[in-house]
């Protein structure tokens, strides 16, 4: 069946006079998830206490998500579990990775990939010693670049600043004849693009669910990994619920069966009640229905603005097939802009050091929303809007 968009935004509750182009960033929340929220404090928590983590289902959470999320995915039911941040699901994909890979030990990523998954890198390098070592190279250079010493290739598919979309499954083949194994980040495809995690033969993946996935502020993060290495992947965070028999306390870790060996502690169970609503919404949609729309929406917000804002410089791949489900812009005076922009209903965000970025998430963008966002955007730019002062002055989060 057809997905059916105008049933899915009438699922999220947007504010009446917002243009939302920032659910790349964070996701806005489903009608449903503060009454599965409340009922999951008043009856689960409140009323079952402690025999929620059985009697309410708590402990197997993190898997049943992830099941949810992995058809979306392209990944098989039983090989993505949920817990901590996107960060820490960095570190636990690429310390394993290179554990697989003794002798090797380089890492090679892009300088376009977010700085906290570089920082992970370096971090771990740096506790590894003995030679480790991050190597980045433009988004352009990767391919040419994994050569036979890269122990791990670990990149970010669409890139956070221009939704530059990287070749999935051609680098994965040239990493695997490399010998090198692969780690892909989702943050901006998890939601955004048809991705096939199983057909790409990638070795690891994670990703957020806070941006497209709608699970709120601070909800978990995933992780995948490809069944016939998963019974290798040896945990670098070895806690105690990814152990084989957790209420076993034994001294011993032995790491759990597949993808539970990536869990770590005590999961967050109020944020995965918010994203049960939202997975409720992803479950009646189709990936290829959302990639098709969300191109429809790309191309439309394009075409408006070079056509309204000649001073604005497309900073995303002209062809929809290369990029993600985001639109940059560059202008130097770019954050006073988005300010501007923000100020008058429609949200985007601004990325250091000209960025404007816009997000399109079909589920609840529609072509109403580019237009008028495309009007809002040329009045602000041909009546210099956004110079003014209180424009200019940078906020914490921007
Ligand atoms: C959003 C994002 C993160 C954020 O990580 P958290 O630990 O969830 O704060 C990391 N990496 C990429 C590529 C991202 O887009």
């Amino acid at each position: 069946m057809p997905t059916d968009f105008a049933a899915t935004r009438a699922a999220f509750a947007l504010p009446e006079d917002v243009i939302y182009l920032d659910g790349n960033s964070l996701g806005p929340l489903p009608r449903a998830a503060a009454a599965r929220v409340a009922e999951c404090v008043t009856k689960e928590w409140g009323e079952m206490l402690i025999t929620a983590w059985n009697r309410a289902g708590w402990m197997d959470l993190p898997r049943r998500l992830g099941d949810r999320i992995g058809r979306l995915i392209g990944a098989a039911p039983g090989t993505v579990v949920l817990g901590d941040t996107l960060s820490i699901k960095v570190y636990q994909a690429l310390a394993s990775a290179l554990e697989m890979r003794p002798g090797r030990r380089a890492i090679l990523s892009d300088t376009g990939n977010f700085p906290s998954d570089l920082y992970i890198a370096d971090g771990l390098v740096r506790t590894l010693g003995q030679g480790y070592e991050l190597r980045t190279v433009a988004p352009e250079a990767v391919e040419a670049a994994i050569t036979p010493d890269v122990a791990v290739l670990m990149l970010t598919e669409v890139d956070y600043r221009t939704g530059r979309r990287h070749a999935m499954a051609a680098l994965t083949e040239k990493a695997h004849s490399a010998g090198a194994l692969a780690v892909w980040d989702l943050a901006h495809s998890a939601g955004a693009v048809e991705v096939d995690l199983t057909g790409a033969r990638a070795d690891f993946a994670v990703g957020c669910t806070y941006k497209y996935l709608n699970s709120g502020p601070g909800g978990p993060a995933f992780i995948y990994i490809a069944p016939h290495l998963a019974p290798q992947a040896r945990p670098a965070l070895s806690g105690w619920l990814g152990h084989e028999a957790p209420f076993a306390f034994d001294p011993d870790y032995r790491p759990g069966a597949g993808i539970e060996r990536m869990r770590v502690g005590t999961p967050p169970i109020l944020q995965m009640a918010a994203l049960e609503a939202s997975m409720d919404i992803w479950d009646r949609v189709e990936m290829a229905d959302v990639r098709a729309r969300s191109i429809e929406l790309t191309e439309a917000f394009i075409k408006g603005v070079e056509a309204a804002c000649p001073d604005l410089t497309l900073a995303s791949p002209r062809d929809p097939a290369a990029r993600g489900s985001q639109v940059s812009f560059r202008h130097p005076e770019g954050y006073a802009i988005m300010q501007a922009l923000i100020a008058q209903g429609v949200i985007g965000d601004f990325r250091a050091p000209d960025i404007l970025r816009f997000g399109f998430t079909p589920l609840y963008t529609t072509m109403e929303d580019v237009e008028g966002a495309v009007a809002i955007l040329k009045r602000i730019m041909d009546a210099r809007l956004w110079d003014r002062a209180e424009f200019k002055a940078r906020a914490k989060v921007t």
